[in-house]
């Protein structure tokens, strides 16, 4: 699997455009993922769904039962998964992020010894996770995921990575707490951002910090932590600063700006 044009490519990969998205991402954007569930039976509903103009909601890529994948909308261009979201100080996370739908009904509910979801569908136990939503205080039925599902939103999380520098991997849950359940606790999103964001493996060397580098961005935020919507430090750098890497984390680099001018003398305390 690998992205051209802003288009996955591989086996099992469909591109369906939808008309619901609205131009391209700003400059340095998308740097986030957010992960849904559909809520629904099976992928052709969801991409009918997600590809109808009347509905104004869409999503990047839906991914099926069996790890196949249905691109919706190229990752430069903003698509309308997200809705009414804030978190970090950011709100609207349409224009920060891509959307992953996978197709999975959601929350059940206990009939006999079967479990339905919203749309009346009957599943059996051997489908079912007993669990504690991270929003919620008691045990709610989900629908679990399956391997090739977990899997195929790995790969594709560890591509954006590199293709987009994605620095933050959500759930609609986190984003929209109190109107979303998504993905829900059956889905393993811990686990998904350790293995994407902290580069966990054990057999991986440690990542190599370059000793210096110069701004390529017209204006460059330079903030106290390394997150968006950490206070600033001082006016933004303009393109062509030189800085001095001191760290990294998550994408980020420490860095110190060498600024080169000349100053009235006898503001400057001197050593002698
Ligand atoms: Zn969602």
């Amino acid at each position: 699997m690998n992205i051209i044009n802003h288009l996955l490519q591989g086996d099992n990969i469909n591109y369906k455009p939808s008309p619901n998205k609205s131009g391209k991402f700003t400059q340095g954007l998308p740097d986030t993922v957010i992960i849904h569930f559909t809520a629904g039976p099976t992928a052709a509903s969801a991409i009918n769904t997600l590809t109808n103009p009347n509905v104004k909601a869409s999503a990047h890529l839906v991914v099926d039962y069996d790890g196949s994948i249905t691109q919706l909308v190229p990752f430069d261009e903003i698509a309308w998964h997200a809705g009414v979201s804030s978190r970090g100080g950011r709100t609207g996370f349409n224009k920060y992020s891509i959307g992953i739908e996978i197709v999975n009904p959601g929350n059940l509910t206990r009939v006999d010894d079967m479990y339905q979801a919203w749309y009346g569908t009957l599943y059996p136990a051997g489908k079912v996770l007993k669990a504690v939503h991270r929003n919620e205080s008691k045990p709610r039925y989900w629908h679990i995921f399956t391997q090739e599902q977990i899997d195929t939103v790995l790969e594709i999380c560890m591509l954006l990575k590199e293709e987009y520098h994605i620095n933050l991997i959500l759930g609609h849950e986190e984003i929209a707490p109190g109107r979303k359940l998504d993905p829900g606790p059956a889905f393993p999103l811990n686990r998904l951002r350790d293995r994407v964001l902290n580069n966990r493996m054990e057999d991986e060397p440690d990542e190599l910090i370059p000793a210096s580098g110069k701004v390529t961005a017209s204006l460059l935020n330079i903030r106290e932590e390394p997150q968006t919507g950490s206070p600033k430090v001082a006016k933004p750098l303009p393109r062509g600063t030189e800085v001095e890497i001191l760290d990294t984390k998550n994408g980020w680099y420490k860095v110190a700006a060498k600024i080169t001018g000349w100053v009235a003398g006898k503001y400057i305390e001197t050593d002698k």
